[in-house]
């Protein structure tokens, strides 16, 4: 296992950088004004978000052909509109960063790899997830989770937007997270450079608690976040980030809470939008359930259909935070 672990977290850097490289160039051809941004609407993030997911499964389909992959997006609507300027961009970048030519089928192809079924490693994939903050050029991850028998056993969270010392933004952006299950989670620059290791902060107390939650209000509770704080004082702020960058925070010690209240009763969360996020917090010495202290059950396909919600926290407040959602009647 040792070496497989090393092999899927080698590979799944790779292709996340090669992820990463797509999302920045689809950002640096796109108008720089908001408002011609505006006006393509979600164009850039589909272009995205399918180059993202091809280079991924070309590298999981050429290492793990056996293993099996549950991903976000699928070929369809890109082979529907087949020839149109948007999937000749998507071709082109994917060449680009595999530095090879491809054409329009090996990119479907790549994009639709669904891997083996017998496998027990299962690849879960977020190709880019906050794509609201991808647009305001702001945070979002390419995040690349391992499940072994139904549960998070490795994952790379690329981060290109995060700077790579939270103490001197002015030294660039762009940091891999990667962990694998009893092995810890590493930070590492994107653009190479030392790893090093993270630990989630050891603040005990609700006085200093910072707690984050999505920038979307429509993807959670706003005020259960401010109840939640008011009922425990937590007294560290409350600062809304995009996408699974909330775990990378978290394990990096510098939140201690991430709450993700549940946006509507019927909502489920989907596997891709934890699987990576949840292992880098809890080899960082996080804690990671649903609203009411379930752990999150991974291995009933594309939603986590058993669980309300997410809290993810240092581990030291974790219990405080599940009485107060308990008193408060989060989480159903
Ligand atoms: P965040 O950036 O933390 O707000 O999370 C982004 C993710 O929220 C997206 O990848 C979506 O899959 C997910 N999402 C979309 N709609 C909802 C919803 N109604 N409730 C919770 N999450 C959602
Ligand atoms: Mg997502």
């Amino acid at each position: 296992m040792e070496r497989l672990t090393n092999e899927i977290l080698e590979v799944g850097l790779r292709a996340g950088r090669r992820a990463a490289q797509i999302c920045r160039q689809v950002l640096a051809e796109a108008p720089a004004e908001p408002d011609a941004m505006a006006k393509l609407g979600k164009e850039p993030v589909t272009v995205a978000d399918y180059g993202s997911q091809a280079v991924i499964l070309e590298a999981v389909r050429r290492h793990f052909p056996s293993h099996a992959v549950i991903a976000e997006e699928g070929a369809q609507h890109l082979r529907e509109n087949a020839g149109d300027a948007s999937s000749e961009q998507i071709v082109r970048l994917v060449g680009e960063a595999l530095e090879r030519p491809v054409d329009f089928e090996e990119v479907c192809d790549w994009i639709d790899h669904e891997g083996g079924t017998s496998s027990e490693l299962t690849w879960a994939i977020d190709p880019i997830d906050g794509t609201k903050g991808f647009l305001r050029r702001d945070q979002f991850a390419v995040a690349i989770g391992v499940l072994v028998g139904g549960e998070p056993f490795a994952g790379v969270l690329v981060c290109p937007n995060l700077p790579v010392d939270d103490e001197h933004p002015e030294a660039g952006h762009g940091v891999a997270f990667l962990a694998a299950r009893g092995r810890g989670t590493l930070r590492q620059p994107l653009a190479g450079g030392e790893a090093r290791r993270v630990r989630v902060s050891d603040v005990h107390g609700p006085e200093q608690a910072r707690v984050l939650g999505s920038v979307e209000s429509a993807h959670g509770d706003p005020k259960m976040l401010v109840a939640v704080r008011e009922d425990l004082g937590l007294g560290g702020g409350i600062v809304r980030v995009d996408s699974q960058v909330k775990y990378g925070v978290v394990a990096s010690g510098g939140a201690e809470i991430y709450l993700r209240p549940q946006s509507r009763p019927d909502y489920r969360e989907k596997i891709w939008d934890h699987a990576a996020g949840v292992i880098v917090t809890q080899e960082a010495g996080g804690r990671v359930t649903d609203l009411r202290g379930r752990e999150l059950d991974f291995s009933l396909g594309r939603r986590l259909e058993q669980n309300r919600g997410v809290l993810a926290t240092n581990s030291w407040l974790h219990d405080e935070v599940l009485e107060s959602l308990g008193r408060l009647g989060a989480g159903g």
